[in-house]
Parts: structure tokens; C-alpha cells; sequence
């Protein structure tokens, strides 16, 4: 038999990607460091040299969650699936989970949790806002028969920020675990798994870690392994199952249990020496020094924020697009004119919302400047009257106060 010969429509050339700069909800920019790592050679995932380095992962891990957890390790697979992983291991048909939704990735909480048999008590706060912990105490209080609270630290579709310390602490008051999504604030805002006694946490490796997608930094504390061996079900997955990861991340003699993404995990491995080199202290000021920035660059602009100024993410800024501007062409000019990428608005805030990240590597001050200066030009060009130059004056002021790091 013959084969076909390849006639593709268009001719199929080398792919190369245009330089862009990423300032939207993720991914954020990787750093050239990180990118300059995958390109290492391949290994093996049990050759001896790669399982040191799996161990160094482990330590930067642990450093960035502040934490001891034994078990913490990056899964293979972007941050939904370091999500589905506490899920499916945590929960046994029947189970009640309190899940805070206040956007998107509340929602997917809750149909997480739906999907493994579980029961969940929705505990419901407008986009924009913060999740309630009044709110949660009164579910739990109404619901003593709960086993879990779920919820997410940075909902990054609308860029509030909710108090991860309080909720944990509730939770524990009423014997519950605890699952909370950090996709967007490792790195970026503190996290203290340790001291606030979160018992699952993922993130990604995609948003403030200045690193590719794909990859899901997940901990869990001994509670956790406790609940996954004492389940009376098996873990409904075979991939995500804790116990069974174990045997390729957790113990020295390794086994396989899939094939790692070796070069990935040199990236993972990169930006996380490069938080560590940073510190954690000066990254978070630096993502909130250029956060200020940007916000009096906004102001100049007379753009407003959706969320009150307390409970604001400085890595993720979701600002209401201008009375009567086509919010869809401003994003597509930045990215034609500037090869800037900015977020849209989800959910109820589409077409009324811009969402502004300033992530890892993102989050600079000559980014800040560039991202206002190519808004400004095109509002102004758009016939908004802006004063030009306005709100690069702006950001610079701000930055004699809280300097660039
Ligand atoms: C991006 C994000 C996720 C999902 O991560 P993916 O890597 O896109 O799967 C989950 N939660 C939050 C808060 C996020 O920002």
C-alpha cells in the first residue's frame, strides 16, 4: 500500500513565536534563565543524576510553601490537575465540603468536588469580593458533618485576594481540613502552609514562578496521607493517586510510575533557585512595589478598579474598561502594535473588565511603564481624553516611593 503524499493546505513551516510580553492572567512571561534550562539535555527519570535534582525541587518547594510537608512535589500537569489531585484523594462519596466561590475557580471547586462523589455546600460571595469568613463560620456551624473547606487564596478572574490565615483557622475550629488554591499567589503574596495549617495546597508553574505551564506544585501535610491510607474507596484515578505517586517522588528507592517531564522539571527547578536567590520577602514587595505603580498609572488614566483597595491582588489587577471604549480592539492593537497581551473580563465582567497581570518576571518596572504607555497612546487614540504621558509620569512618581526591586 501506498502512502498519501503530505499535502497540507498551507505549507507547514518551523514554528517560531513571536517575543510577546504577557500581562494578563497567566501565563506571565518565563524567564530567559528558565527558558535557557529546558533546552538541557534530556535524562532519564530514574537516571541518578535526575533524581538528585528532583530531590533539590523538594527543598525549593518547601521553601516557597513555607513548610515541612514530606509530601511535596510537583505533579505533571498544569494547575487543574494539581486541583483534581486534592479532590479526588481527599474525598469519599459522601463527603461534605464547604467550597468558598467568589469566581471562577470556586466554581471548578465545587464541580470538583460534585465529580468524586461528594457533597458540596456552596458558600457563595459576588465576584470582585473577598469570600466571607462569617459566611463559612455559619455553614459550618449548619453543618457539622463537614469534613472539608475548600477555597481559593487568589481568584484570579477577578483579583481579590481572600484571607487564607482566617479561613484555615475556622476550619480547624470545626475539625475540618483544609484545600486551598495558591495557583496565582506562589510567589507573587505570602503563604505560609505551615503556620496557617493548610492541608492541601496546589499552585502552577505558570503565573508568578516566571515559568512555562504545566507543571502543579502541590504539599500535603501528614493529615493528609493519615486520610488517603485510611480511605475505605481507592482513589478514583489511577494517575493522581497519592499513595501510588509516592513510590516515584517520595522514596528514595524510585519506581516508575509515569515518565516524568524531565526537562519541564529543569525549569521548575530554575525559577524556583531564582525565588529562593530572590527571597521571598523581596519578591513579594517587588510584585507589590510595581503593583502601586501600575495603579497610579491606572488612576492617571481615570480607570477604576473592581475591587476595594484592601483585598486587591498587587499580581493581578482587574480594572473596568473606559465608558464607551471597544475593549476588544484596545487588546487586539497591544497585541498587534506592542505585542502586549492583556486579559479580558470572565464571566459577568466580560466586555466590562481588563484584567492587568504582573507575574514573576512580568511583574518590572520597565513592563509597568511599557504597559501604560502603549494603553495611554491607544485610549488617546481611540479619542479618551488623556492627558499624554500622564500615567508613565504617574507610575514614576509612585516609584520614588516605593522603588523599583
Ligand atoms: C490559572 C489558575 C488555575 C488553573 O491553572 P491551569 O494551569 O490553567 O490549569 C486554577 N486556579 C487559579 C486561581 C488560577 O489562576
Amino acid at each position: 500500500m501506498n502512502t498519501e503524499d503530505f499535502r497540507p493546505e498551507k505549507e507547514i513551516k518551523v514554528f517560531y513565536p513571536p517575543q510577546r510580553v504577557l500581562m494578563g492572567p497567566g501565563p506571565s512571561d518565563t524567564h530567559p534563565r528558565v527558558l535557557n534550562a529546558m533546552a538541557r539535555p534530556t535524562l532519564g527519570h530514574l537516571d541518578p543524576v535526575f533524581t538528585e535534582m528532583m530531590e533539590e525541587i523538594k527543598d525549593l518547594m518547601r521553601y516557597a510553601f513555607q513548610t515541612k510537608n514530606r509530601m511535596t512535589f510537583p505533579v505533571s500537569g498544569p494547575g487543574s490537575v494539581g486541583m483534581e489531585m486534592c479532590f479526588v484523594n481527599m474525598i469519599e462519596p459522601g463527603d461534605k465540603v464547604i467550597v468558598c466561590s467568589n469566581g471562577v475557580f470556586g466554581g471548578r471547586m465545587i464541580e470538583n468536588v460534585e465529580r468524586h462523589g461528594g457533597i458540596a455546600v456552596a458558600v457563595m460571595d459576588k465576584w470582585g469580593e473577598p469570600v466571607d469568613p462569617q459566611k463559612v463560620e455559619d455553614a459550618l456551624k449548619k453543618n457539622p458533618d463537614t469534613k472539608i473547606v475548600a477555597f481559593v487564596h487568589a481568584e484570579t478572574s477577578t483579583g481579590a485576594s481572600s484571607d487564607a490565615k482566617t479561613l484555615c483557622e475556622l476550619a480547624h475550629k470545626y475539625d475540618c481540613m483544609t484545600i486551598v488554591d495558591t495557583v496565582t499567589s506562589l510567589g507573587g503574596t505570602p503563604i505560609k502552609v505551615d503556620e496557617w495549617g493548610i492541608d492541601a495546597i496546589y499552585s502552577g508553574s505558570q503565573k508568578c514562578l516566571s515559568c512555562p505551564p504545566g507543571l502543579s506544585p502541590v504539599s500535603f501535610s501528614d493529615r493528609v496521607t493519615e486520610l488517603v491510607k485510611n480511605r475505605k474507596t481507592k482513589v478514583h484515578s489511577w494517575f493522581m493517586d497519592i499513595s501510588l505517586l509516592l513510590n516515584y517522588w517520595g522514596s528514595a528507592a524510585r519506581t516508575y510510575h509515569h515518565t516524568a517531564p524531565t526537562n519541564a522539571l529543569y525549569a521548575l527547578h530554575e525559577s524556583l533557585l531564582m525565588l529562593a536567590e530572590e527571597g521571598l520577602e523581596h519578591s513579594w514587595a517587588r510584585h507589590r512595589n510595581n503593583y502601586e505603580a501600575l495603579k497610579d498609572g491606572f488612576a492617571a488614566l481615570g480607570m477604576s478598579y473592581v475591587v476595594a483597595e484592601q483585598y486587591r491582588l498587587p499580581q493581578l489587577n482587574s480594572v473596568f474598561v473606559p465608558a464607551g471604549v471597544d475593549e476588544k480592539e484596545v487588546r487586539r492593537r497591544l497585541l498587534a502594535e506592542y505585542s502586549l497581551e492583556i486579559g479580558a473580563g470572565l464571566g459577568d465582567f466580560a466586555g466590562k473588565v481588563w484584567r492587568f497581570g504582573l507575574m514573576g518576571t512580568s511583574s518590572r518596572m520597565d513592563k509597568v511603564i511599557f504597559c501604560l504607555n502603549a494603553l495611554e497612546t491607544i485610549l488617546s487614540d481611540m479619542g479618551l481624553k488623556v492627558e499624554r504621558g500622564a500615567a508613565a509620569a504617574a507610575a514614576h512618581k509612585s516609584y520614588a516611593v516605593n522603588p523599583m526591586l
